[in-house]
């Protein structure tokens, strides 16, 4: 087991502690964020609980009429040392990854992979097997990589980010409804 994991089971000994997975059945929209945040998923066991990050996600989710459509999930299964994924372990979790969107270009009707921030967005693209070159991270984008697949990117929906205010909640927003109507989600037109 991993110091940094070992440390935290015994600083925090009622946390989840452990990988964390994926939440909800494959869907046409899936969410991909960075990492289980220390004391949200990382405490809990399910994505995007339990911060400032996942209050945000599910804020704007609802907003949109789209909560329960989704699946959400990070590129990087564990809590990481200072919320910074190591190369080595998004290496490690690039076949956790690849797994999953196997079974997302499976599915029959548009998938649409909406990623928060560059390491989500290049851990994405390398699990595909995309190069990144093609692809340019930058809040708003919208990559086509096949006939039924896109990738839409956002800024991560952090604490940081929305107080440094280099995203707003309006931007976060419309970025998600842009990945929302690709995935051809019965979504709100707010
Ligand atoms: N919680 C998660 O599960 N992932 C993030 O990227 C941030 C908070």
């Amino acid at each position: 087991m991993r110091a940094y994991q070992k440390e935290n089971l015994s600083r925090f000994p009622d946390y989840w502690n452990r990988p964390v997975a994926g939440s909800g059945p494959s869907a046409a929209l899936t969410i991909i964020g960075l990492a289980p945040g220390l004391h949200g998923a990382n405490k809990t066991g399910i994505p995007f609980t339990g911060d400032a990050s996942g209050i945000l996600l599910f804020k704007v989710l609802k907003q949109l009429g789209i909560v329960n459509q989704v699946r959400i999930t990070n590129a990087v299964k564990c809590a990481p040392p200072q919320n910074k994924p190591l190369t080595s372990e998004r290496k490690n979790c690039q076949k956790f990854l690849r797994e999953e969107l196997t079974d997302i270009r499976e599915r029959s009707g548009p998938s649409v992979l909406f990623c928060l921030g560059r390491i989500a967005h290049e851990e994405v693209l390398r699990s595909l097997g995309q190069n990144l070159k093609d692809c340019a991270f930058g809040h708003g984008r919208v990559h086509k990589l096949s006939e039924a697949l896109w990738l839409v990117d956002s800024y991560h929906c952090s604490r940081y980010n929305i107080q440094t205010n280099r995203l707003t909640e309006s931007m976060f927003r419309t970025a998600l409804q842009c990945a929302a109507k690709l995935a051809q989600l019965n979504h709100a037109d707010i």
